[in-house]
């Protein structure tokens, strides 16, 4: 008698990988809903951190200011204890991290994976995407200044949409740079590992989630 095949459910330990802008939040808030696992965005925590003033917050700020990576002990530790609670236990969707190989080989001594899904866009047009991304300060949802047409509030729960301070050119260059000398040799990493699926994400973001789920669904 084979292994049983576990449920979709019990399969769902996965990272998101790709560019800034790639659309990562974007994806991962969906996958986090259908199939009720959290959604642990480094980057979101590290704001919230920000926000909230604490001492990491403080560390992390100058680094996202920049454009430059947290540094590794801080992020890792961040994780580690994130993965650690209850909600993880049948899964979770890794948004932001791993973002370099040290993260990478930490993260395989705290839990295992099933799936490293990378969103793939066209480098040329990140810094278009991202430049023109305005976030809603309620549920987090992106947008792009193209399709607001002068609204610069949430159509799904209504608050105000802002941008963020790491949006702006010069940071981005700065976070393109880090992405492809830092983090885009995960691809490699993972795909020696036979954990690495690829999507098209230069497309409309719902065709992006349907490939997403393709994916997900053939696990
Ligand atoms: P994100 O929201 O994923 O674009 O992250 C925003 C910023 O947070 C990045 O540009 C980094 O400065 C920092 N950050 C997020 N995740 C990580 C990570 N895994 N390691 C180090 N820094 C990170």
């Amino acid at each position: 008698m084979g292994t049983p095949t576990p449920e979709i459910g019990e399969k769902m330990k996965i990272v998101l990988l790709g560019a800034p802008g790639a659309g990562k939040g974007t994806q991962a808030v969906k996958i986090a809903e259908k199939y009720n696992i959290p959604h642990i965005s480094t980057g979101d925590i590290f704001r919230k951190n920000i926000k909230e003033q604490t001492p990491i917050g403080v560390i992390a700020k100058s680094y996202i200011d920049k454009g430059n990576l947290v540094p590794d002990d801080v992020t890792i530790e961040i994780v580690k204890n994130r993965l650690a609670e209850d909600d993880c236990k049948k899964g979770f969707i890794l948004d932001g991290f791993p973002r370099n190989v040290y993260q990478a080989e930490a993260l395989l001594n705290i839990t295992e994976l099933n799936v490293v899904l990378d969103i793939h866009v066209p480098t040329e047009n990140l810094m278009a995407r991202l430049t023109g991304r305005r976030v809603c300060s309620g549920c987090g949802e992106s947008y792009h200044v193209t399709t607001l047409e002068g609204r610069n509030t949430c159509a799904r729960c209504g608050e105000n949409l802002y941008q963020r301070d790491d949006d702006n050119e010069q940071t981005v260059a700065e976070r393109l740079a880090v992405y492809h000398k830092q983090t885009e040799p995960l691809i490699e990493f993972y795909k020696a590992k036979a954990l690495l699926k690829t999507v098209n994400g230069d497309q409309d973001a719902d065709a992006v989630t349907a490939e997403v789920l393709n994916v997900l669904e053939r696990l």
